[in-house]
């Protein structure tokens, strides 16, 4: 181990790892990175096709952002929007991000990551029904399989099994109901009426619980850690008849899906859903410095403004001006680079075209994709979709083997996924899928 290593193996408890098995080998050195490709203390080249943690849209040398970080540095490094006070890039970021998200959303609320937006949510959630005069609607339905983060209420928001057993108590009225993942549990099924069923689920809850009861329906409009979860066509379109009909507001986490992930700036327009609250994150600055922020719509933001009280929530790097000005460079990256159109004209059809041919290799049982997000589903057998024995880890093990390949993919149980940067260009969605292959032959092997 090179002391830096075992500095870290001493000294570091990582999030999300098993420290027994961490500390036996010690972590992986990343020393830096250049376009969509980072590279270790060995000097070994990866092409990461996660983008970090889903993040680092525009790669990892991208000039103009780190320009707008020095410039803002040297003049204001920090400063707070608490008490009635602002500074330029938090009151230009504001409208830019009007501009971007979805029509009619205009408002945003600021945090510092994509948990704290989902705190912020349940707050604004609460607080917006009680100054409707209609504090009984409390409950928030969510889904099974969820990711919301990693603050006491993004995990019970979320419906991730482990972290609910480990943490014990988690936030009341929050309810789960099951997620619309076809490839696990709708086999030989119709996709479609799949897709039906499990939005269904939603208008069956806010019966059982009573519609005067149900505040708010959140998910992610194509679950990411939960293993890139792409629902069926017919799903969000009966969710969105559903929170009209009951008056539920309805809640996009958009943390991962927001600017670009789909093929449009919010996954919101990709799949036409009309959203009270839209969560974002990760790509609002490609990941170069932590910020958040909760959209919020007209007709929701209206009643919070005329509600005579102070709403009694924030962060204290609630819209850093540092952070800002990344955001604003970051969307004007996007925007004068012409990101989104040549994602769906060029890059995003290329790129499904491409990740299909992994349908062909013998380990693979489903092969999905939309956008710039994809899962592969590695299978014991091809035709019935048996998957392999649990303890043979063969998702970890595929992981393994990408690394030596030379490509970051992320391994949810014995699902593949990939998020790779919004720049990659058509040789690289070659080369990420040539190496796909090559640790897809490896895991083979070894099995
Ligand atoms: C990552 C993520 C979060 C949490 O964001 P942090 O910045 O890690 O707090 C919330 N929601 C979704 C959908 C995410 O992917």
């Amino acid at each position: 181990m090179s002391s830096l290593v075992e500095y870290d193996a001493n000294h570091c408890f990582h999030p999300f790892s098993n420290y027994q098995e961490l500390n036996s080998q010690g972590a992986r050195m990343i020393e830096r990175g250049e376009g969509i490709y980072i590279y270790d203390d060995a000097g070994n080249e990866i092409l990461d096709a996660m983008s970090g943690l889903w993040c680092t849209n525009l790669g990892y040398s991208c000039q103009p952002l780190i320009d707008a970080a020095t410039t803002q540095m040297q003049s204001l490094p920090y400063y707070n929007l608490f008490f009635q006070t602002t500074h330029p890039p938090a009151a230009e970021l504001a409208k830019l991000l009007a501009e971007v998200t979805p029509d009619g959303m205009n408002h945003v609320f600021f945090t510092g990551s994509g948990s704290e937006c989902n705190d912020t949510v349940i707050r604004m959630v609460r607080y917006y029904w009680n100054a409707k005069g209609q504090s009984s609607k409390k409950t928030i339905i969510s889904r099974k399989n969820a990711y919301h983060g990693s603050t006491i209420a993004g995990a019970s928001l979320g419906g991730m099994g482990l972290m609910h057993k480990q943490t014990g108590c988690v936030v009341p009225d929050i309810v789960h109901i099951d997620q619309p993942y076809a490839f696990e549990e709708c086999l030989d099924g119709d996709l479609q009426a799949f897709g039906l069923e499990r939005a269904q689920q939603l208008e069956q809850k806010i019966l059982e619980l009573g519609e005067a009861n149900v505040a708010a329906f959140i998910a992610e409009p194509i679950q990411g850690a939960g293993g890139v979860i792409i629902p069926p066509e017919s799903y969000w379109p009966e969710i969105q008849r559903i929170c009209d009909k009951y008056d539920i507001l309805l809640i996009a986490d958009e943390v991962i899906c927001g600017f670009g992930r789909t093929g449009e700036w919010f996954a919101s327009d990709t799949y036409n859903i009309r959203p009270d609250l839209l969560c974002m994150a990760k790509g609002i600055t490609s990941g170069y410095l932590p910020l958040g922020g909760v959209m919020v719509r007209e007709q929701v933001a209206d009643v919070l403004k005329s509600a005579n009280s102070e709403f009694a929530h924030g962060f204290t790097y609630s819209g850093h001006p540092v952070a800002c000005a990344v955001a604003i460079a970051n969307i004007k990256q996007m925007q004068s680079r012409q990101i989104i159109p040549n994602l769906q004209q060029s890059i995003a059809p290329y790129f499904a075209e491409k990740w299909s041919e992994l349908m062909h290799h013998p380990l693979v049982g489903e092969a999905r994709v939309k956008g710039l997000v994809a899962a592969i589903e590695i299978v014991q057998d091809k035709t019935t979709k048996q998957r392999y024995d649990e303890s043979l880890q063969v998702g970890m093990l595929c992981r393994e083997n990408c690394i030596k390949s030379g490509l970051v993919m992320r391994a949810v149980g014995d699902t593949m996924i990939v998020s790779p940067p919004l720049i990659i260009t058509l040789e690289e969605i070659d080369l990420l899928v040539e190496r796909a292959k090559q640790a897809l032959d490896l895991t083979m092997a070894s099995l």
